[in-house]
């Protein structure tokens, strides 16, 4: 079991050799970012479902990346759960009731690499984890820990308790245009440059920016300047600019 005190230095290496999301922040970041989440460690419940080994390096990782989004804003973001459940593939959500746009009830099993719930868990798929932060346009923990964000004001709508300073007007404004472009690039049968699951809806939408911004910063911000600029001010960070000396 993980020291209380402190992450071994040949197991935070590890995991940050092994993450270039993580390998990208500069050597004191990245010192905050292993104090930060040490505190994650202590303060949460990792549990494994499933018959998942999740030894050490598995639990350091996800709280390094669970960590990243609130590197500047602090665990008490995180305050409102407690558990995060970690899987050993993804899972199935059976029965889930969906409601479409005409507001037709849709029952059926649902498989998922992630999901938060609102007042639960943090639930991850560790092979989804595993290829997060990898510079491929995917971070599973930084999506689902993002809805976590979301909820923080209440239900998740694509808009987190914003800072002083913040439009919540220009928020709302710049993801609302480029949600609309989406769908309609989708309507259009192109070939969008976002995951058209992030067409699903703003809160979906709003997360899989969150991914974008933390793992492939540089072209989120040459696709979405305006949305890269308001999550910029939001995390208080600008990943595209990070970079090791
Ligand atoms: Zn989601």
């Amino acid at each position: 079991m993980l020291a209380r005190r402190r992450i071994p230095d040949e197991l935070w290496g590890a995991v940050v050799a092994a993450v270039p999301a993580l390998a990208r922040l500069s050597p004191a970041a990245c010192d905050r970012l292993r104090g930060l989440a040490l505190l994650f460690l202590n303060e949460k419940r990792l549990e494994a479902a499933g018959g998942l080994d999740l030894d050490d390096h598995k639990r350091v990782r996800i709280a390094a990346l669970a960590c990243v989004p609130i590197l500047e804003l602090g665990l008490d973001c995180y305050s409102a759960f407690y558990a995060v459940i970690v899987y050993p593939d993804e899972f199935v959500v059976p029965d889930r009731e969906v409601v479409d746009e005409d507001g037709v009830v849709h029952v059926g099993d649902d498989v998922l690499s992630g999901e938060a719930w609102e007042q639960g868990p943090v639930i991850l798929a560790w092979p989804d984890v595993e290829v997060s932060g990898r510079g491929e346009g995917f971070d599973v923990v930084a999506h689902e820990f993002a809805h976590k964000l979301d909820m923080l004001d209440g239900a998740a709508d694509g808009v987190p308790p914003l800072h002083r300073g913040m439009s919540e007007t220009e928020w709302v404004a710049a993801f609302a245009r480029e949600y609309e472009n989406l769908r309609a690039q989708l309507q259009r049968d192109e070939e969008p440059w976002l995951d058209p699951y992030a067409a699903e809806d703003p809160s979906e939408f709003f997360a899989v920016c969150c991914e974008l911004f933390f793992d492939v910063p540089a072209d989120f911000r040459r696709e979405h300047p305006a949305l890269y600029a308001q999550l910029a001010r939001y995390f208080r960070q600008d990943p595209a600019n990070d970079r090791r000396p």
